[in-house]
């Protein structure tokens, strides 16, 4: 993919960038490799006030960062604002707390002063996907540097004004030059960087195909990764659940951010008592979505990302009206200029139509029928992927079964799946493994080490 910034609401393409040349790829790894033990050295409750400052500046620059999101990306601009807010957290949770999260852990044992230490392990390699291009990086950045890690970020094709801007957050925030740098370079450059030994270890957040190839390398080279993938997560609702309350969440679920989320709600389970209700309210919903300019602060949906997105989606929907899905609402491309997708709704779809194996990436919701919990758990479970799940009801049995049943890294109940700094998130299966955010993430790339000073005899 070429390096460029095109608007997805027209096409029009703005800018492109040149790939960095290998002399400068070198360059900017020596670099990498020359600030790591100055960063590491540096004091943790500095490395942190470096983040607190880069979340500031976040706060205060929100407006600006959220237009360069969506002109590249094409999210909603309150949605975009709102992403630049959400990082601004994520930097104070850490800053506060990343003290106390990477602290000497004391084991008690006789004779000895025992007790685990947890070290930073050099240049890690951020693979990035362009969904929530400020939101995926920070969640990783935020504590890798606070651990005392440099960053590496190779962010998607489509989004190289996000991954400069991000680079030069750091800088304003005080990070020394090199302990944070964006490196424009394609997918096929990624394994050159990663297999240099100078880096330790790599992230990546993406596709499943992505998530193979990175790991492949990494495992070559023995080198430590976090993987978050797709996911196509089910959303289940009971007869006791409030069906309006349910409805509109669901809509909100599927929609979020263009319906181009790792963790939006994609496959609807619906008992089979309150199917046809749950179905004439979603689709008089999804009805009502306001598709335009995401710049306008009253779009719901803007365009998707890209054109092969675009008719990657539709290609998927044809699929599934083929296997036996009925198209209830939308189900094509808009026509004019930018990538938009009509808000699409496809009831009882069989479970073996792409539309319930694959992960769609744009506003189309798949529904089945359930007759009872075990079918509901059944279904939701057929998938190859586990990121995240919701299920909808009042009945005490049924919260249980489900919060326990559903295979997946988190597990909604009456609510809507989304990532909280103070949460571990990540997936399970072909959504990918590790977890990032709260105590459990910041120790990802980290060398946990054992330290046992014995008494003299
Ligand atoms: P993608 O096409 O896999 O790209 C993600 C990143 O990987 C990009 O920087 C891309 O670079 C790079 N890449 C692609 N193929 C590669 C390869 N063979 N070797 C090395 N690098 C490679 O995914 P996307 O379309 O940007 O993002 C959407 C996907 O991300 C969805 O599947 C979504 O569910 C997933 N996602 C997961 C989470 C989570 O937390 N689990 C969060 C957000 C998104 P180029 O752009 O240069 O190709």
């Amino acid at each position: 993919m070429p390096i460029q910034t095109v608007n997805p609401a027209t096409g029009e393409l703005i800018r492109s960038f040149p790939e960095l040349t290998p002399d400068e790829i070198e360059e900017k790894l020596a670099l990498a490799h020359r600030v790591a033990p100055v960063w590491r050295a540096t004091p943790i409750e500095q490395r942190c006030e470096v983040v607190r400052r880069a979340g500031q500046i976040l706060e205060r620059r929100k407006q600006d960062y959220g237009r360069i999101m969506t002109l590249e990306m094409g999210k909603p601009i309150a949605s975009a604002i709102a992403e630049a807010v959400k990082c601004a957290t994520v930097c104070a949770y850490y800053a506060e707390h990343a003290p106390q999260f990477l602290a000497d852990e004391p084991v008690a044992a006789k004779n000895e002063r025992s007790f685990v230490a947890f070290e930073p392990l050099g240049v890690v390699l951020a693979v990035m996907p362009w969904n929530f291009p400020f939101w995926q990086v920070m969640r990783f950045a935020a504590p890798a540097l606070c651990a005392g890690n440099v960053g590496l970020l190779k962010h998607a094709s489509n989004v190289p004004e996000c991954a400069l801007a991000l680079e030069q957050l750091f800088e304003e925030a005080g990070a020394p030059g090199g302990v944070f740098q964006t490196l424009l370079i394609g997918s096929g450059a990624v394994e050159g960087v990663l297999s240099d030994p100078r880096v330790a270890a790599a992230t990546l957040t993406g596709s499943e195909g992505a998530g193979r190839s990175v790991a492949s390398i990494a495992g070559q080279h023995i080198k430590k990764t976090v993987l978050e993938l797709g996911g196509s997560d089910p959303f289940i609702v009971m007869p006791s659940a409030d069906l309006d309350a349910a409805v509109q969440t669901a809509v909100t679920a599927r929609t979020i951010n263009n319906g181009q989320s790792c963790i939006a709600a994609k496959r609807f389970i619906v008992h089979d008592s309150i199917a046809d209700r749950f179905i004439e309210r979603f689709v008089e919903r999804m009805r009502s979505l306001v598709v335009g300019d995401p710049m306008d602060e009253h779009t719901n949906i803007g365009p998707l990302a890209t054109a092969q997105i675009r008719d990657d989606l539709h290609d998927q929907v044809l699929r599934s009206v083929n296997a036996g899905a009925r198209l209830m609402l939308g189900g094509a491309p808009r026509g004019g200029a930018g990538y938009y997708y009509e808000p699409t709704v496809l009831a009882d779809v069989p479970r073996h139509a792409a539309a319930m194996r694959e992960e769609t990436f744009g506003p189309v919701a798949a529904i089945a029928r359930a007759r009872d919990v075990d079918e509901a758990i059944a279904i939701a479970n057929d998938t190859p992927f586990g990121l995240g799940a919701a299920a909808w009801t009042r009945d005490a049995n049924e919260i249980e079964r489900f919060a326990r049943g559903l295979a997946a890294g988190c597990v909604f109940i009456n609510g809507m799946v989304a990532s909280d700094a103070r949460f571990p998130f990540g997936g399970v299966k072909a959504s990918g493994y590790g977890r990032e955010l709260s105590g459990f993430g910041i120790r990802e790339f980290v060398n946990i080490k054992s330290i046992r000073i014995f008494a003299e005899r």
